[in-house]
């Protein structure tokens, strides 16, 4: 199995622009594809955003700044992205979508090529089992942000073959993250368990147990938890957090893992949280304001 030099992204959202700049700061050439090049261009900016940061804080030299950015290219066609070592798709939380990228990448990839899915909550087996490579197929479960976050949840599928797999977890490791085994099975291990929580924090909020303030506020201190699960909900995305609740529900078939009716109305109306500028909180003006 070949050596990974080359990692294709595929979506620069939140997550894909992050995991564009840690592969780039560690010195893997970078290609970054979306469904468009104002999107691709978005996620180059938060990148140099970010960087930018960085160097204010001292963390970083401006040449090093200057040196990741430079080895992420944008990629406005799908199939360049077949000629990377390692593609990582990192696209909207929705398994026709996921599907559906790699069954459009694939006539377009090497041979080596290994496939890896950034999702939070989907099955790996499930999506390997529609390529020509499930044995060459991982999910590789970034946390977001992803340059400040350490961990990298890494799943088999059940065809994921031992060499993928250790190529994968030396991979995470030259990005400096620790890895994580989680199996198979719905929302893996982070997101089972933090999915539900968000979740109940929403019910709490809808049966009008707190409100916005009251239960961000009593989670920070009362449990010492650096974000409320509210603000949270808000920092992932609430689509992203309605998905992975259907997936559980779906997955499990246990009623204890139905989405709230509130979260589902947040969705519908489009506030999806801190990415778009509105969801429990608004953060249009210079501080986030609860909406309810
Ligand atoms: P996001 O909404 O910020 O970005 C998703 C991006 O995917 C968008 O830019 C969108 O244009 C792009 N996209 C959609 N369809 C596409 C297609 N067919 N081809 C190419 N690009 C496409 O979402 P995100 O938060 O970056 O989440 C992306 C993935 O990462 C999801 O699977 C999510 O579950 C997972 N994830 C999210 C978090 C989190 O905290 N937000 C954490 C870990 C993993």
């Amino acid at each position: 199995m070949g050596e990974i030099r080359s990692v294709g992204i595929i979506g620069a959202g939140q997550m894909g622009a992050g995991i564009a700049q840690v592969c780039a700061a560690a010195g893997y050439d970078v290609l970054l594809h979306d469904v468009s090049a104002d999107r691709i261009e978005s996620g180059l900016g938060v990148i140099r955003d970010t960087l930018a940061k960085t160097v204010a804080r001292g963390q970083i030299d401006q040449a090093a700044a200057d040196g990741t950015i430079a080895k992420v290219k944008a990629a406005p066609e799908l199939q360049s992205i077949g000629q990377c070592d390692l593609a990582i798709e990192a696209a909207t939380e929705d398994e026709v979508v996921k599907k559906a990228i790699f069954k459009a990448l694939q006539p377009h990839l090497k041979a080596e090529t290994i496939l890896a899915s950034n999702t939070s909550s989907i099955s790996i087996t499930r999506m390997a089992s529609t390529t020509d490579r499930p044995e060459r197929f991982i999910g590789l479960h970034f946390m977001n942000p992803v340059p400040r976050m350490k961990l990298v949840e890494i799943i088999r599928g059940i065809a994921t073959a031992p060499a993928t797999y250790e190529q994968a977890v030396q991979f995470a490791r030259s990005l400096g993250k620790t890895t994580a085994n989680a199996e198979d099975f719905p929302a893996f291990i982070v997101n089972r368990i933090l999915a539900p929580m968000i979740n109940e924090a929403i019910y709490t909020l809808y049966e009008g147990v707190g409100t916005v303030d009251s239960i961000d506020t009593a989670m920070k201190l009362g449990a010492n938890h650096p974000m409320g699960p509210l603000e949270l909900g808000d920092f992932i995305g609430l689509d992203t957090v309605l998905a992975i609740m259907n997936v559980l529900y779906d997955g499990l078939a246990d009623s204890k893992y139905r989405p709230c009716p509130l979260l589902t109305k947040y969705v519908e109306a489009g506030w999806l949280g801190r990415k778009v500028g509105r969801g429990f909180y608004d953060y249009r003006g210079p501080t986030p304001i609860p909406t309810r």
